[in-house]
């Protein structure tokens, strides 16, 4: 026999022999595993519901939402609810993020690794450099390290990390009162959540969106649905669009898009932003004289026959960036050339100028001054910035590389601080060996000087590709740049510097690398 208690979110039963309450149903969640998940992980499922646990008796090992004392005895419990909402982290997102998110500015391009949490204020109070600090935190790296991060409370009443590993189909879920990181099992077997076309992105959920909704991913199977059961450590997903898929998904104005690989070759899929009024479009070549567009009229019928790029000009159908949206469009690059679209025209692909080929791995296109978007490469002579959106695009000549992304760039050890191919400011001769690699832009609306979390290598390789391509460097320094720059932390023998992730998840700063044991964290004091 079971006593039957209703709160506002889910239904519990009281066993009337042991007194012990079970969680029979709780909204938005699917089917509850009990006995054998949730009832190890009580500390975590009582923060997760906002659910009380005892504090100072033993009659049950945790009470439904609400309960302040023990029905048995009166015992004060411990209530769990979240002291503080914690903003969420999605890493570069085209999708804008809620006002009470620290959204970017309407100038700053979206899809980045830019943000505007208030970073800087809490880690330049630390001691400047050359005093080199350490890591205060540490925790296990997720079992699958090649991985994407998201925190957020994805509508429970605590915030969580997860850590998608794209290449593998693994969902990791990290239980901190556990300390410990779970892997989710899938609810149904055909879901899949590996990607690996093109470079990883996904569209967080808006804000109405259902408990445990965490947004629209790209899959296997097309873009889906992702949703969470934190309580039984389970996914399951909703395809919103069955194809195969050339892109990440991206995100402009109202609209979402992703590019698919169909029979006749690439085109762009755009709906509405809960995925429904789906529309294909056909991309438009641009014959800017940089390269022959017309293909060979010969048409397989056969949906695994895609065009091959390299033979025939035609638009590719994997190795695209994560989409950048900026200026009312959405944007993807590739190695051969990007593809501009802005809702309500079609599709643009746009090839890049004959014998000059991009540096995607040197970060992500640069803004100017005046709002233009740059993307760096090389002509076999020098390197330089290729105007980014427009067929008849503008070039900015380099006199050397230069890595980073939004305004945070540096050539070699110095930042480079007022147009993109302006020189760089040196302010210590000492640092001519270095190479400093950006990795996150702190946005604020306080500072003129680009600021920001960046890797600084000593003694690297002397060209940039190569530091960046698997050469190992004996130590790099963690350092933030900003008013005053902190070293928070050094690395020895790093190698692919650009697998770094950082991520912001319960008030701290954290970087991730696929080869490293640890996630490194430092806490951040006062995030709103
Ligand atoms: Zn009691």
């Amino acid at each position: 026999m079971a006593y039957r208690w209703e709160t506002s979110d889910s239904v519990w039963l009281e066993d009337d022999e042991s007194g012990q309450f079970e969680l029979a149903s709780s909204q938005g969640l699917s089917r509850i595993e009990w006995q054998a998940q949730a009832r190890t992980r009580l500390p975590d499922v009582a923060q997760l519901l906002g659910a009380s646990l005892p504090a100072g008796c033993a009659h049950a090992a945790i009470y439904p939402e609400g309960f302040a004392y023990c029905p048995e005895c009166g015992a004060a419990l411990r209530v769990c609810a979240a002291a503080q909402r914690l903003p969420a982290w999605w890493g570069p997102s085209s999708a804008p993020l809620p006002v009470n998110e620290a959204p970017l500015p309407r100038h700053a391009p979206h899809g980045l690794p830019l943000t505007a949490l208030p970073l800087a204020a809490s880690l330049e109070t630390r001691p400047p450099e050359p005093q080199v600090g350490q890591a205060e935190l540490k925790i296990p790296a997720p079992p699958n390290a090649v991985c994407v991060f998201a925190a957020a409370d994805f509508g429970f009443a605590a915030q969580r990390l997860l850590a998608l590993a794209y290449t593998r189909n693994v969902l990791q879920y990290w239980d901190p009162a556990a300390m410990r990181w779970h892997v989710m099992t899938c609810e149904d077997h055909l879901a899949d959540l590996s990607f690996s076309a093109s470079a990883y992105a996904w569209l967080p959920a808006h804000a109405e969106a259902r408990r445990g909704e965490v947004g629209l991913v790209p899959s296997g199977q097309g873009l889906v649905r992702l949703l969470i059961n934190p309580v039984s450590e389970s996914f399951h997903t909703e395809v919103v669009l069955s194809a195969r898929l050339a892109s990440a998904p991206g995100m402009v104005g109202r609209r979402i898009a992703c590019l698919i690989a169909a029979a006749g070759g690439v085109r762009l899929w755009t709906a509405d932003a809960q995925g429904a009024d789906g529309e294909t479009l056909e991309i438009a070549a641009e014959l800017a004289g940089y390269a022959a567009l017309t293909r060979p009229t010969v048409f397989s019928t056969e949906a695994d026959v895609i065009p091959d790029p390299d033979a025939d000009g035609a638009v590719p159908a994997g190795g695209w960036s994560r989409p950048l949206s900026y200026d009312g469009k959405l944007m993807w690059l590739h190695a051969q050339g990007h593809l501009v679209w802005r809702p309500g025209s079609a599709p643009q692909w746009l090839p890049w100028p004959a014998g000059w080929t991009p540096r995607l791995q040197f970060g992500g296109p640069a803004r100017s001054r005046d709002g233009r978007l740059w993307q760096i490469g090389h002509d076999g002579q020098a390197y330089s910035f290729s105007e980014l959106g427009v067929a008849q695009a503008q070039q900015r000549e380099l006199d050397g590389a230069r890595l980073g992304f939004g305004t945070l760039l540096f050539r070699r050890g110095h930042q480079v601080k007022n147009e993109p191919w302006d020189v760089e400011d040196v302010e210590d001769q000492t640092r001519n060996e270095a190479l400093v690699l950006p990795l996150l832009e702190n946005v604020s609306s306080t500072r003129s000087q680009p600021t920001g979390l960046v890797l600084r290598m000593e003694r690297p390789p002397a060209m940039a590709e190569d530091a960046l391509g698997g050469a190992v460097i004996q130590r790099t320094l963690i350092e933030w740049v900003g008013q005053r720059n902190v070293i928070l932390d050094e690395a020895v023998r790093l190698s692919h510097p650009a697998d770094c992730q950082p991520f912001v998840y319960d008030n701290c700063l954290w970087l991730h690398h696929p080869g490293w044991n640890e996630i490194r964290g430092w806490h951040l004091k006062a995030l709103p």
